[in-house]
């Protein structure tokens, strides 16, 4: 049947996260005992602030559409905390609300994007990142960066990659599948970069930005001279542990933000909106509420190291954010566990999964193809339960 669909779609790699999570489910469905580290999913319940609002939303009888972009009240409060987290100044009307930060993305690239232009990624980047410029007939360009130097791509690999066809660079900071931190002052370098270059645009997808364990989050609409062509993605999911209520959100020039509303008034209309009504209460409040699931991370994430460092062959850092640990495991190319040879990351996520039960995922899809990718937004238990289950395979 692939004969009848698009080339686009039978081109189109699935979402490696995704797929992933899909498979540790259908193993689990088989009564395998998995657990699941792939899934950058927080295991906490939603606060139930949010989850009160909802139900008052239901017996509002809040059922009808929203307008495409979002509720003006939404508007109104996404403004106030951009202007209160963000130092950005932004007005309702270059706000849009949309079905989660992927779609928001989507959004952008289908507005800006032409065939053949290029769109800057800094590897390790998140995986949808490259399928969505793809489907947009753009053109990925991938600069890459490892371990050694904390996974950041520096300003002069930018400067030195940029084209004529150039037409956006992504940000990501906090980063998936890092969970680095890009400091003020390498952001302020990029933005120097990009002051010789008017006509490139940045999106920055800020959605870990109160997964944070003590750097400054700066966004870069806030840098001198980049207001004007950044696109502010962020959403509730990662921060409120609300990833199935799919609301995100763009800040951007007035012109982008209408580009957007009319796509999305073809392809879905309005968020849904109960999740709307609960994002009001989410994001009015402030930030600190979630603190204590940010030191959980937090904890989470020492505990993860302190594991993972006495396995062989784990190389690892320390990321300021997220809630990802993302180890070399290149010294395992070439040999074996137990009879199957090792070639690549992929291979060794594989085993991982079949082998000790635990579903990570391969670095591949992220452009770091030395790498493995494990969400640490599981419990401890599970944690300590998955790295001695990967330890005993290995040892
Ligand atoms: N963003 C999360 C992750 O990277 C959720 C899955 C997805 O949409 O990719 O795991």
């Amino acid at each position: 049947m692939k004969e009848f669909l698009t080339d686009k779609i039978n081109n189109l790699p699935p979402s490696a996260t995704l797929s992933m999570a899909a498979k540790a489910r259908e193993l689990k469905n088989n009564g395998i005992d998995i657990i699941g580290l792939s899934l950058g999913e927080p295991d906490f319940n939603t606060p139930d602030f949010i989850k009160n609002s909802a139900i008052d939303a239901i017996n509002q009888n809040y059922n009808s559409y929203s307008p495409v972009d979002g509720y003006s009240e939404l508007k109104e409060a996404i403004c106030k905390k951009f202007k209160r987290d963000n130092k950005i100044i932004y007005n309702p009307d270059q706000i849009v609300v949309s079905t989660g930060a992927k779609q928001s993305i989507a959004n952008v690239i289908q507005a800006l994007i032409k065939p053949g232009e290029e769109v800057i990624l800094l590897a390790p980047f998140w995986v949808s990142y490259s399928a969505i410029v793809l489907m947009a007939d753009g053109i990925p360009k991938i600069l890459e960066s490892d371990i050694t130097n904390d996974f950041k791509v520096t300003a002069k690999q930018i400067n030195d990659s940029i084209s004529e066809k150039t037409k956006m660079v992504i940000i990501n900071s906090p980063n998936n599948p890092s969970g680095s931190v890009y400091n003020k002052d390498e952001l302020n370098e990029i933005a120097s970069v990009l002051r010789n270059h008017p006509d490139i645009f940045i999106l920055s997808d800020e959605i870990y930005e109160h997964i944070n364990y003590g750097s400054e989050h700066v966004s870069f609409a806030s840098i001198e001279g980049m207001y004007d062509r950044t696109i502010t993605v962020n959403g509730i999911a990662k921060a409120f542990a609300m990833t199935g209520w799919r609301i995100g959100y763009l800040g951007a020039p007035v012109w982008i933000a209408k580009a957007c509303t009319k796509l999305q008034g073809q392809v879905t209309s309005g968020a849904n909106c109960i999740a709307q009504r609960a994002t009001i209460e989410a994001i009015t409040q402030s930030p600190n509420k979630i603190n204590y699931m940010v030191q959980e991370f937090e904890q989470r994430k020492d505990l993860i190291i302190k594991l993972l460092s006495k396995i062989k062959g784990f190389k690892l850092n320390n990321p300021d954010g997220a809630f990802y640990i993302f180890p070399d495991i290149s010294y395992y190319f070439g040999r074996k566990i137990g009879d199957i040879t090792i070639k690549n990351a992929s291979d060794f996520a594989i085993v991982i999964l079949e082998k000790a039960h635990v579903a990570t995922v391969t670095g591949d899809a992220f452009g770091s193809p030395k790498n493995i990718r494990i969400s640490y937004a599981a419990s401890k238990e599970n944690i300590i339960i998955a790295v001695n289950r990967i330890k005993d395979l290995l040892h």
